[in-house]
């Protein structure tokens, strides 16, 4: 007899194969994956709108659930939820659902276990490198997310990949990741409502721009000042400012780019500083975010004082940049990323 092997639903050959077996109708192969990815509905929901005599074999040989999920976390003051999620191999991630009053529901999603970029401010980067999250375990914290709210009569409307791990690093499977979601037969997000963030990666960068034009683009830039760069970054000295400027001259040509700014007291919050990051981004069009640093168990780095982020940003839009000064969501759950996971592995 012949033996068949269970095969994801992200991968579109072996569910059409799956499909083509049971002679299901891609009308109603259309309703199936509607229920999945654009109703949220749960596995045995989705199934029911199979024609009966396939929905045992799509029951049986399609793995819809790649994650579990472990714990979650709400903030009693922004609405953000922390999702922590175990991997099939016991490996922990975090995902974070941010509600803003204004705006759409946001997932903030991992591509990563741990993070071999060993950023000096990020508790991700102190847990080391364990593997690429796969294309399945990406997606699926935003199917979950989006089933767990809902309830709540809404919908994962934006994504942005800024949890563990350098997304340009794992960039087979974030690439495959962003093409799902702006499917229109899965996710069907418009191309402004996804977002990569990356610690600067040049080659990379340009890949992700010639192949996804008008996507956002989020560079953790945090010091123009190649000295300081490299002390909070490691990966500065592979990847200097001046390559990466060329690149990002690129980039905002494409599609839109942000720059992202933490600011840190002391390191990379003075006058010297604010000179640097002006000259550095003359003449380029971007967004700058500047935001509050998530103070953090085992981390020496104090963020910047709200008024003195202030008068920074203000300084940056006398400037002429398009500048806005960020606020932390969640900070009651550890919203930083990696700062959940660390503690769960601590206890
Ligand atoms: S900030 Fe991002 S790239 Fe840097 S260590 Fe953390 S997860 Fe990795």
């Amino acid at each position: 007899m012949e033996t068949r092997s269970v095969v994801s639903i992200y991968d579109t050959k072996a569910l059409e194969a799956v499909r083509s077996r049971n002679a299901v109708q891609p009308h109603r192969m259309k309703l199936f994956r509607n229920a999945l990815f654009k109703k949220a509905c749960g596995r045995d929901e989705a199934l029911d709108t199979l024609p009966e005599n396939a929905r045992s074999d799509f029951a049986e040989h399609v793995g819809f659930g790649f994650l579990e999920l472990l714990e979650r976390h709400d903030s009693k003051i922004d609405g953000a939820s922390k999702l922590i999620f175990k991997t099939n191999d016991g490996h922990l991630i975090e995902s974070v659902v941010l509600r803003p009053a204004t705006g759409r529901t946001s997932i903030c999603i991992s591509s990563q276990v741990g993070c071999a970029c060993y950023c000096g401010f990020c508790a991700t980067g102190m847990m080391g490198f364990s593997r690429n999250l796969t294309l399945d375990e990406i997606l699926d914290q935003v199917t979950q997310a989006n089933r767990m709210v809902k309830p709540e009569g809404r919908s994962i409307r934006n994504v942005v990949f800024m949890g563990m791990g350098e997304p340009l690093l794992n960039p087979d499977a974030v690439f495959a990741a962003v093409a799902f979601l702006r499917a229109p037969q899965f996710f069907d997000l418009s191309a402004s409502h996804i977002t990569v963030s990356t610690v600067g990666i040049p080659h990379a960068m340009e890949r992700f721009v010639e192949t996804f034009p008008k996507m956002p683009l989020a560079l953790s830039l945090h010091s123009a000042r190649q000295e300081v760069r490299e002390k909070l970054m490691p990966q500065a000295r592979k990847y200097p400012l001046d390559q990466l400027r060329e690149t990002l001259v690129r980039a905002s040509a494409s599609g839109k780019v942000m720059i992202e700014y933490l600011m840190l007291s002391g390191i990379n919050d003075g006058e010297a500083d604010l000179q640097a990051l002006i000259d550095y981004l003359r003449g380029i069009p971007v967004h700058l975010n500047i935001i509050p640093f998530n103070e953090f168990a085992g981390s020496q780095l104090r963020g910047t004082a709200q008024p003195e982020r202030e008068q920074f940003a203000a300084r940056l839009k006398a400037a002429g940049f398009d500048t806005t000064l960020r606020y932390s969501l969640g900070s009651d759950i550890a919203a930083a990323c990696g700062q959940l996971v660390q503690k769960k592995r601590r206890q």
